[in-house]
């Protein structure tokens, strides 16, 4: 293997799957760990994703169904 290039959280993905789609990916997988505030206690934190969809606040061990990639949907 040779040297990981700097390319953010796609690096993984290298020659895969095409340009594009690695930065949709990336753009979906930064969202995923950005940091959201809780609607239950109000901290603002990265949230725990346990499983597809259902997502958890590391501060008040709250748990919700939200969207795939996000804790809840993104609005615009
Ligand atoms: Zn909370």
């Amino acid at each position: 293997m040779g040297r990981t290039r700097v390319v953010g959280i796609a690096g993984r993905f290298r020659a895969r799957y095409g340009a594009s789609i690695r930065k949709k990916w990336k753009e979906v997988m930064e969202r995923r760990y950005a940091e959201y505030q809780c609607p239950y206690c109000g901290s603002v934190t990265k949230m725990y994703r346990i499983a597809f969809g259902i997502w958890k606040c590391p501060k008040c061990n709250s748990k919700w169904a939200g969207a795939a990639y996000t804790p809840w949907t993104i609005e615009k």
